[in-house]
């Protein structure tokens, strides 16, 4: 098929790895075939793509068969999807994969492109019909024919890896297989420099930057379509008309400029596939929680560190994606590149003089990677601290660059498989693609409601895993560690920093949660003069009841009394230059009440008691004169105290 060919490598972001693996496999057997012929190795006949939808794989395809047809070589792309292969006619599939084998083989060098190849070659089993079973026998065979240059090479692409017959990889089939999963922060600063590399003038980096960090979640797909709504919607500010007239309008394109309200708006639109699907379990503290869990948040990632001290490579802020996985760096693992020769013809002093007198040197070097002994965290805190619902949640939104399994009992029970396949897929991926975390939110509950044979199988699993394999088991529990079941105390040793106690939150983080609430957005001016006029007029019967004596207060900040910045007062005077009348006095009043109140309440009540001040703030938001919101306020305060 025709592909559009200025698609290159460069048009992938974040995927710096699988490009250069692919060159590898793919391009170089092409281009330098002598070496090969040298070594006589045999390049691979396939590889497979798997991963969540929208991350690249096609893309990546693609751009591999242009990047190989360099000068006058052109490499023929032949691209099928699972079931377009499938036929009603008996025979009629297997006649055409041995067709597109055959016509890839005539046309080499080529690339075969099977999409979706789940739909094709899906598990084999006596359940499956006779067909499907004949189908994978066919391409097995096919690919097993295939000649050893590496001039047809087979790509598959699918969702799910483990929908594929396991004999499709097999080595000589499709050797290598490549995880395509969402793009960390740096991939999708990559991705939305390619997507808006033609706009003019270009996006500041300090607001892709921005960008990136909003978007967790968002798969490649995701941000080409943010980039295209968010020009719609400055389309769409520009010139309003264009959705209401029949007519072709004359357009001036440069007077349509992308702002960041465009990107908020096509933000809210847009919801990334990942948590269309299955939601993703990081999430950033919000702005309303951060006062409140914020400072634990921090204790927690640096007991993590501790116990994990990859974590430090995804809490750097600067890192370059290039220097963030070190362990698919050949350096990183300290090798020496000057190691002793080991060919006869080479014998040399070096050779002679290696080091414990071997050439092989599997030894770590503590000082080129991070080091963990079965890193486990547990979170554990009474119920309602925040440790799943907040914390775990911030603490895997902070390393988001490695993948998270989550296994909870959505994922065991909801699966067509049963729990103990799903547990065991869940670790061997999380083997697999280490650096990863396994996270299991409310460990007790999980425990008590599975099955013998499930807790058999998690906790063999679990031990099975290498010692110093750098997969991160994090866990929160709603009772204390000593309090869980005894298996479960085994996973976490309190003695090595693995056991985060999470506390209740102290006064000042208390006071911090409403400080903003109560001091500033209570005391806020109606929005505009006319708003004012009418809530004036509204209010002019209790205007005339209002205690003279009672001291009438200007909106006036003042630095020592309140941590509001003296720009943000100006800022909001400026704004509505009107008067407001509120007795500052009794809002430190309120918010020594409210914190008093919340002393050793749970995340739920603090929530809670927020909205409640958020709705009386909003139902008086038109008010000059702030008493009335006070003395609501007091009242709620005082009822709640009671309880
Ligand atoms: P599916 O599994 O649904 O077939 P896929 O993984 O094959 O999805 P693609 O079709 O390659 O996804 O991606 C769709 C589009 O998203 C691409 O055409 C490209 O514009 C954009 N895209 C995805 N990933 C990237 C990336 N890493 N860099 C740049 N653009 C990307």
């Amino acid at each position: 098929m025709q592909i559009d060919s200025s698609v290159r490598f460069d048009a992938v972001g974040g995927l710096s790895d699988h490009i250069a693996a692919l060159k590898e496999m793919v391009i170089f057997p092409l281009l330098y075939p002598e070496v090969f012929e040298r070594f006589k190795i045999q390049p691979p006949r396939g590889c497979l793509f798997y991963g969540p939808p929208g991350t690249g794989k096609t893309l990546v395809a693609r751009a591999l068969a242009n990047e190989c047809s360099q000068g006058n070589r052109r490499v023929a792309f032949f691209v099928r999807k699972g079931a377009d292969c499938l036929s009603k006619w008996v025979g009629e599939s297997e006649r055409q994969l041995r067709l597109l084998f055959d016509q890839a083989y005539r046309m080499r060098p080529s690339i075969i492109f099977l999409d979706e190849i789940d739909g094709l070659a899906p598990v084999r089993s006596s359940k499956q019909d006779q067909i499907h079973s004949s189908i994978v026998s066919t391409l097995l065979a096919l690919m097993d024919g295939l000649d050893s240059r590496g001039e047809v090479v087979v790509i598959g692409a699918t969702n799910r890896l483990d929908a594929i017959d396991p004999a499709l990889r097999r080595p000589g089939r499709f050797d290598r297989e490549f995880f395509f999963g969402l793009p960390n922060k740096e991939a999708r600063k990559e991705i939305f420099k390619i997507h808006t590399c033609d706009w003019t003038p270009k996006l500041l980096d300090t607001f892709i930057d921005e960008l990136a960090t909003e978007c967790v979640g968002y798969c490649g797909a995701d941000i080409k379509s943010l980039c295209a709504e968010a020009a719609l919607c400055a389309l769409r500010r520009r010139y309003p008309k264009i959705y209401s007239s029949n007519e072709k309008l004359q357009l001036d394109i440069n007077s349509v400029k992308i702002n960041a309200e465009d990107f908020v708006m096509a933000m809210e639109k847009i919801i990334p596939a990942s948590r269309r699907a299955v939601p993703s379990p990081g999430q950033a503290l919000s702005p309303i929680m951060a006062p409140l869990l914020g400072n634990t948040l921090s204790r927690i990632l640096q007991a993590l560190q501790r116990v994990f001290p990859h974590a430090e490579l995804a809490l750097k802020k600067d890192q370059q994606q290039g220097n963030l996985n070190p362990f698919l760096k050949g350096d990183a693992f300290g090798r020496n590149y000057e190691s002793p020769s080991i060919l006869e013809e080479n014998v040399t002093d070096t050779t002679i003089c290696r080091p414990q007198g071997k050439f092989l040197d599997f030894s770590r070097k503590a000082y080129w990677q991070p080091t963990s002994c079965r890193p486990h965290l547990l979170l554990a805190g009474k119920a309602g601290y925040g440790q799943a619902s907040h914390l775990a949640p911030a603490v895997l939104h902070s390393l988001e660059m490695f993948p998270v399994h989550t296994l909870d009992m959505s994922v065991l029970f909801v699966n067509t498989s049963s729990p103990e396949e799903t547990c065991a897929q869940l670790i061997r991926e999380a083997q697999r693609t280490a650096p990863s975390i396994i996270y299991i939110p409310h460990i007790h509950l999980w425990w008590d409601s599975v099955g013998a044979t499930l807790k058999a199988t998690f906790l063999s699993l679990i031990q099975n895993i290498p010692s110093f394999a750098p997969v991160l088991l994090l866990a929160t529990s709603d009772v204390c560690h000593t309090a869980l079941p005894a298996e479960v105390q085994t996973l976490f040793n309190s003695d090595f920093g693995e056991v985060f106690n999470i506390q209740s939150p102290s006064e000042d983080e208390r006071k911090h949660f409403f400080e903003d609430l109560i001091l500033t957005q209570a005391a806020k001016p109606p929005a505009s003069r006319r708003k004012a006029e009418v809530s004036k007029r509204k209010r002019k019967k209790t205007d005339s009841s209002f205690p003279v004596a009672k001291r009438r207060r200007s909106f006036q900040f003042n630095e020592e009394q309140r941590h509001t910045s003296a720009e943000k007062a100006m800022d909001i005077m400026t704004e509505s230059a009107i008067v407001v009348l509120v007795d500052y006095c009794e809002l430190k009043q309120l918010l020594d009440m409210v914190t008093d109140l919340t002393k050793e309440a749970d995340i739920f009540y603090f929530e809670k008691l927020y909205a409640k001040i958020c709705q009386c703030i909003y139902q008086h938001q038109d008010d000059n004169d702030k008493t009335e919101l006070l003395k609501v306020l007091k009242k709620e305060f005082k009822a709640l105290a009671r309880m």
